[in-house]
């Protein structure tokens, strides 16, 4: 028996607890390895069929995966194996892999599964061993497979691993967290009534943390943060009729399933109803969102980021050497990662145990400087009133205002930033309608109730405006600033704010007025602005684009359609790029690369051909300004024609429902991130001879400021979008994605 290198074979299976996104993982795993010419098996039933064998453990290929990228769970199914921890459970799972020439496996599950898999392979040469003296396995099969190779990727909606930011699941489960306490709310209002929400989570308070933040809860507990007085509960009963007295007809406590006291005792949701019930003797009630936060269709964020680390599993067990150390593939920094796994899974057991041991201050440092930032975030924002001026002549007057289309979380982000500012003591001026509002006198002072109920509600309620104040305006905005004694700006907007900060910038030479701090926030479904790789607004626009188009896809497939969905993006393709990528459409046109007739030809000749053999569903994305002749309805009208009786084509274009709906979870979170930062950039650059004009952005996971003197630099010299999009590296990932060799 002669068996070469290329008889190496690979797998892939999901096991342990499920999470949204899995599917789309395995769809990547399956598809990137076709791509690569190396077939992919899938072990159903996850270390319980790798024990089984026999048919549970099968050869995918491209089609097999069609159609489950927006499933939830796994369609492959997940198991716990208590067989497989014993040795004679992984005798029986090597025998099996080696039966079908297996010696690499991706892994997606979570810190229990990816140890199991360590287990496995360290104990892999004596199991070969020993399969090859009982006779089982020739000895040259054996010896052709002399190591088994791991690559994990973790599936968990707790989002509690080390190795990466996110874990495939987790903006899942808060979508569906952050849903149901905004439903909560709708109902306790009308009743005055408490709610106690209790989340999942039973070492990692990050659900909770985020669920809270998101949907601004009165109190929130985590295991990481356990209350650090012995009077909490007044505490917290202080801060709901506090915040009752000012005017808020509900109040929500979110807790992590895990949160305890600081002695180490849990703190169950029960407990917390009493103290509530008999300390205000308000209606309390308690809502257990249980399984409800692990089902459902996967977010477009977990798609993506399923579909990323798929891919870069199959290239790193194409590339890296099989004797290496098993790896972790994940997201740091918003680029995809490889660590050492074990490694990453002794770091995670760590949190848990400094929690077991009450050292909390190390359970927060470990898991890293966001977590913390937003539990700093929470604990400012969860006061009921503003502490009041701490040094009175330290106040100042800060003037908010929008410019630019309207994108989800703006109100998220003028929320935060008004509130933390009048925590700090500052007179905050809301400005409506932009720079028109300003020069109109639209401008009121905005108290700490004035924005109650923005965190999670969509639109611009200080109104927007497109104009780019130029000319004379900038001379009356001189003027305004001055007669409303305004020190600093915070615009929270999109291209026309940005373009507008900057005649503002170059105008302060002429104005003095003008020479105040100003800092734009970054906020537009296109995601085309300079010094951020991403706004605010943009994941609430590719979650509805990926919600239309799964029913659009659905509609389609009755009936042997191609779609051909326009989205929008301006000069900038990230929207359609993403959203392609999240819906798995076949071809993105961008405007980055333009559309030639001749892609159009293999397009189209593709799709006769995929149709003529069966297939149901086409589905192209186009950006809006893709093209100026190759208009979305004239490509239709092509594929129609061509199509001839084999497929009809439909066209959708999108249009406003993507600036509507209220902001996502992560374009909440991130809006208070940037605005808590924006406040305290401001805070400190307060009285400097040369006050900044900046941006704020995030970059490579960070936040970080650029000066807008660098702003002719950083964008396109005819066109509304930066030089550098970091985001174009994910094109060979789609193409991948997309068709077969
Ligand atoms: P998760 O992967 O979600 O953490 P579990 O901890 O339940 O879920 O692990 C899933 C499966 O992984 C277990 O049922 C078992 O088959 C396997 N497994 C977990 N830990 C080990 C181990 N130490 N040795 C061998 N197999 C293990």
């Amino acid at each position: 028996m002669t068996i070469n290198k290329s008889d190496r074979r690979f797998a892939v299976f999901t096991s342990g607890g499920d999470s949204p996104g899995m599917n789309a993982a395995v769809r990547a795993v399956v598809r990137t390895a076709e791509q690569r010419g190396v077939p992919m098996h899938a072990i159903l039933e996850g270390y319980q069929g790798m024990v089984d064998g026999g048919d549970r453990i099968r050869r995918l290929t491209w089609n097999d995966v069609g159609g489950i990228l927006q499933q939830g769970g796994t369609v492959i199914g997940s198991a716990r194996c208590l067989a497989f921890r014993e040795r004679a459970g992984r005798l029986r799972a090597a025998r099996n892999l080696l039966a079908n020439h297996i010696d690499g496996l991706i892994v997606i599950g979570g810190d229990g599964s990816l140890t199991g898999a360590n287990v496995f392979r360290q104990e892999w040469p004596e199991l070969l061993a020993e399969l090859v003296e009982r006779g089982d396995i020739d000895p040259a099969l054996a010896k052709a497979h002399p190591h088994l190779q791991i690559v994990g990727m973790v599936g968990s909606i707790d989002n509690d691993m080390f190795g990466t930011d996110m874990t495939i699941g987790a903006d899942t489960a808060l979508h569906r967290i952050v849903d149901a306490i905004d439903t909560i709310v709708s109902t306790a209002a009308s009743h005055h009534r408490t709610f106690i929400v209790e989340v999942m989570g039973r070492h990692c308070g990050y659900l909770a943390l985020m669920g809270g933040l998101a949907t601004g809860a009165n109190w929130v507990l985590i295991p990481e943060c356990p209350p650090d007085t012995d009077d909490w509960e007044e505490q917290m009963c202080d801060k709901l009729q506090s915040s009752r007295d000012a005017g808020r007809r509900h109040g929500v406590v979110v807790v992590a399933e895990g949160a305890q006291d600081r002695n180490g005792n849990p703190l169950s949701s029960s407990y917390i109803q009493k103290v509530i019930e008999t300390r205000l003797g308000t209606d309390t009630r308690i809502t257990i969102l249980g399984h409800v936060q692990r089902g459902g269709a996967p977010s477009a964020f977990d798609r993506n980021l399923a579909t990323m680390l798929g891919y870069t599993a199959v290239e790193h067990l194409l590339t890296s050497n099989p004797e290496d150390e098993p790896k972790l593939v994940g997201i740091l920094e918003n680029s995809v990662a490889v660590s050492n796994l074990m490694g990453c899974v002794e770091k995670t057991r760590s949190v848990a145990k400094a929690i077991a041991e009450k050292d909390y201050d190390g359970a927060l440092r470990r898991r890293g400087s966001s977590f913390a930032e937003a539990w700093g975030h929470l604990r400012t924002l969860l006061r009921a009133m503003p502490r009041g001026s701490t040094d009175i002549r330290q106040s100042r007057r800060l003037a908010i205002l929008h410019q630019g289309g309207p994108a989800p979380g703006m109100n998220t982000a003028v929320r935060a930033a008004a509130r933390l500012a009048i925590d700090d003591g500052h007179t905050v001026l809301g400005i409506e309608n932009g720079f028109d509002g300003l020069l109109s006198g639209s401008v009121h002072e905005m108290q700490w109730m004035s924005v109650h109920g923005w965190v999670g509600r969509g639109g611009a309620e200080l109104g927007t405006s497109r104009r780019v104040p130029t000319g004379e305006k900038l001379e009356r905005i001189a003027h305004c600033i001055e007669k409303h004694r305004i020190d600093e700006i915070l615009m929270v907007g999109g291209w026309a704010g940005y373009m507008s900060a900057y005649n503002i910038y170059l105008a302060r030479e002429r104005y003095p007025q003008l020479r105040i701090p100003f800092v734009c926030l970054p906020a537009t479904i296109n995601n085309n602005l300079p010094g951020t790789e991403y706004a605010i607004g943009v994941d609430t626009a590719l979650n509805s684009i990926v919600g239309n188009v799964d029913r659009i896809k659905q509609s389609a497939v009755a009936t042997h359609r191609c779609f051909i969905v326009e989205v929008m993006g301006h000069d900038c393709g990230y929207l359609a790029l993403v959203a392609g990528l999240a819906t798995g459409a076949e071809r993105v046109y961008l405007p980055e690369e333009g559309i030639s007739l001749k892609l159009l030809q293999k397009d189209v000749e593709r799709l006769v051909k995929e149709f003529g053999g069966g297939k149901r569903l086409g589905l192209f994305v186009r950006s809006e300004n893709a093209e100026e002749i190759y208009t979305t309805d004239f490509i239709a009208r092509l594929f129609e024609q061509e199509g001839g009786d084999v497929f009809d084509v439909r066209q959708s274009i999108l249009g406003h429902t993507q600036q509507g709906g209220n902001p996502t979870p992560y374009d909440r979170t991130q809006a208070i991130r940037l605005a808590a930062r924006a406040v305290q950039f401001l805070n400190e650059q307060a009285g400097s001879d040369n006050p900044p004009a900046a941006t704020i952005g995030l970059n490579k996971g960070k936040v970080t400021f650029t000066s807008l003197e660098e702003l002719p630099n950083l964008i396109h010299p005819n066109l509304q979008r930066p030089r550098n999009q970091r985001w174009l590296a994910l094109r060979p990932i789609a193409q991948a994605m997309s068709a077969p060799q």
